[in-house]
């Protein structure tokens, strides 16, 4: 018998059938824990979560962003000036199931446009 060593385009966005989600613990304001049924936690913060959206427009703004810091780069380094949005600290509003496989996550500055993975939320482990 031989195995096929192919697999679904989308088994990387899964995890192993015997992990999901079993709990999400707010940490304050601003951070969340997300406890797994095999015993594990990953913690998150609004912010790291808000820069990792998998999103098409925050796709494309970091993509311009990391443009931006390259021109900037060869001028002076110059502080960057934060709008009262930007300096509130973020917080995540809700997280609510998206199929069975992924999280939407919708947050304090009203973006809520991103689906996240089971397996991004898991944490770099999960993702080699
Ligand atoms: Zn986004």
């Amino acid at each position: 018998m031989t195995k096929s060593i192919f697999k679904e385009p989308s088994d990387r966005d899964r995890l192993p059938e015997n992990i999901s989600p079993v709990g999400i613990v707010r940490q304050g304001e601003s951070a969340i824990i997300i406890q797994w049924s095999d015993g594990m936690e990953t913690p998150w913060t609004a912010t790291q979560l808000r820069n990792c959206c998998p999103c098409a427009t925050c796709r494309e703004k970091k993509r311009g962003d990391e443009q931006k810091r390259a021109e900037k780069g060869k001028q002076l380094t110059v502080l960057p000036v934060l709008t009262t949005s930007e300096a509130r600290p973020l917080r995540i509003e809700s997280m609510k199931p998206a199929g069975s496989y992924a999280y939407n996550i919708t947050f304090s500055d009203g973006h809520s446009s991103g689906i996240f993975a089971m397996a991004m939320l898991r944490g770099p482990e999960a993702n080699p």
